[in-house]
């Protein structure tokens, strides 16, 4: 299993340097920036540290747009596409 990466109030800690990020630990990933696949939350410090800008890459955008579609059918139903 990973190590420790929510706060006492319930945030995501940066995988990075361990401040508490934006986003509770509940955040769906398709609603998040500066999230690593297979890695975790990112500050946007860090992200930009890493990454070297804030612009998400493609896949990610990707799997945001893939999110929302699932959270549609989710929400609907069944849907046909
Ligand atoms: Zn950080």
């Amino acid at each position: 299993m990973k190590l420790e990466t929510i706060s006492k109030t319930g945030y995501d800690l940066c995988i990075n340097c361990g401040k508490e990020t934006k986003y509770l630990a509940n955040t769906p990933i398709a609603e998040r920036y500066n999230y690593v696949k297979d890695a975790g939350q990112l500050c946007d410090d860090c992200y930009i540290q890493i990454y070297g800008t804030e612009i998400k890459p493609l896949w990610e955008r990707r799997k945001r747009i893939l999110g929302i579609q699932k959270e549609i059918k989710e929400t609907c139903g069944v849907l046909k596409w």
